[in-house]
């Protein structure tokens, strides 16, 4: 096996995800003839080749052959289809990283036909601007140095937290996966609300895109103080934030999310 920055990775499946971590571990400095794109759209492989002069190839089968690690990146739906062919080769000594939502490690193992060692990632849309957030999951038989590989991976596009156990993963997307939607519907209620009070829709959307932005950096770059505490202290007593949040917090708007995040979980378990 290879060292850890010397590695051959084969993405099978050239899209915007796997497009994404090239592009993150090229500009980190991975080295690009270490990688192997395959896809069946030859344009798409041109694009990569091109931009970040990584190797290219419409062969899944040659790609796996050559890799130290396969980074499964087909749609859910098609991943039966993808590893029928795989199993045929011995995968032993490869590392496999699926990037595939709702894909379990058992259903892999079945596709593949044989132990594999395996980690389960559940990255979000984010990382397509290298902003993104990855849970990732390694059965007990992956080696430390697969484990640190496969964090090296996900880190290109954003942060990693590792999960102890698969089931996890819901959590992953009602926390993380999902999430970006719920901001999105919260900046566009504020949007609306905005709209109403007469301000035009673009300066309404450039204030509440640059305040959430100024927020998560707020969070961000002070651990120290729980979200609790950044929330009181923009929250001077009488005054109008603390107006509004009085206000959400009449109508319950934590029972919501309450509600909202375990109805994600649950339809993740029903879909997986
Ligand atoms: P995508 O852009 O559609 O990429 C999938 C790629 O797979 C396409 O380039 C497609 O090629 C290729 N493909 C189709 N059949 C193939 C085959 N037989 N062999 C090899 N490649 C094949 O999708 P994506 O957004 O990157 O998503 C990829 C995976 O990431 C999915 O499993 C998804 O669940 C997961 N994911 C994505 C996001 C996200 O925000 N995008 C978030 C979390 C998880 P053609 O276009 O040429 O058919």
């Amino acid at each position: 096996m290879a060292d850890n920055s010397q590695r051959r990775i084969a993405f099978i499946g050239a899209g915007n995800m796997a497009r994404s971590i090239i592009s993150g571990l090229v500009s980190n400095g991975y080295p690009a003839d270490r990688i192997i794109a395959a896809n069946p759209s030859q344009p798409k492989l041109d694009a990569l080749a091109a931009d970040f002069a990584i190797q290219s190839t419409n062969d899944n089968l040659l790609a796996c052959q050559q890799a130290d690690v396969i980074v499964l990146g087909v749609k859910p739906q098609l991943m039966a289809q993808v590893c029928e062919p795989l199993s045929a080769l011995d995968l032993s000594g490869k590392l496999v990283l699926s990037i595939a939502a709702g894909v379990t490690c058992d259903s892999l193992q079945r596709y593949l036909k044989q132990a594999i060692s395996l980690v389960r990632t559940m990255p979000n849309t984010p990382s397509l601007l290298g902003l993104g957030m990855t849970g990732l999951y390694a059965e007990a038989s992956v080696a430390e140095a697969d484990r640190a590989f496969a964090g090296q991976l996900m880190a290109a596009v954003g942060e990693i937290i590792w999960l102890a156990q698969e089931s996890d993963i819901d959590q992953v997307i009602a926390c993380a996966g999902s999430s970006p939607a719920y901001f999105f519907l919260f900046m566009e209620a504020m949007q609306q609300a905005a709209v109403k009070m007469g301000v035009t829709t673009e300066d309404a959307r450039a204030m509440i895109q640059q305040a959430a932005i100024g927020a998560a950096a707020m969070a961000k770059q002070n651990p120290q103080w729980s979200l609790a505490e950044l929330r009181t202290q923009v929250t001077s007593k009488g005054g109008t934030t603390a107006k509004a949040i009085e206000t959400f917090e009449q109508q319950d708007l934590r029972a919501s999310v309450d509600d909202a995040m375990n109805a994600a979980v649950k339809r993740a378990q029903e879909m997986a």
